[in-house]
């Protein structure tokens, strides 16, 4: 896979859309099969690689990124094994308001052996 061969992509949100180059991973995460990408499952984009974003509210496309505005950065335990560690919004430029929302996963694994030792005893 080429993590260079980026596509400009229109990534639906409840209150707009935000056009932004994203990879073919990013690309697969977002299609939720109904012929439309979303922002939602993508996780957080980098300012650089959002071009557009069209708010509801202003009924306008913008020739900017949207702001981004993080919400919460406590890690919180969603599922085993799953820790949301940062959750935001994309905001309008104009009127601020929310054009789509991000969350970012890390699996808990990663990190669990950490200064950890395995355990010896089974139930
Ligand atoms: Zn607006």
């Amino acid at each position: 896979m080429n993590y260079f061969d980026l596509t400009e992509e229109k990534l639906q949100g409840s209150g707009g859309y935000i056009i932004a180059e994203i990879t073919d991973e990013q690309a697969k995460k977002a299609d939720l099969g109904v012929g439309k990408l979303f922002l939602a499952p993508i996780g957080k984009l980098e300012e650089q690689n959002m071009k557009k974003h069209f708010c509801k509210i202003c009924e306008e496309e913008f020739d900017s990124p949207p702001k981004i505005h993080l919400e919460e950065s406590n890690r919180e335990e969603v599922a085993d094994n799953l820790v949301l560690v940062e959750r935001g919004q994309y905001n309008c430029q104009k009127c601020n308001s929310t054009i789509g929302e991000y969350r970012v996963f890390q699996k808990q694994d990663e990190s669990q052996d950490v200064g950890n030792a395995k355990p010896t005893n089974s139930p």
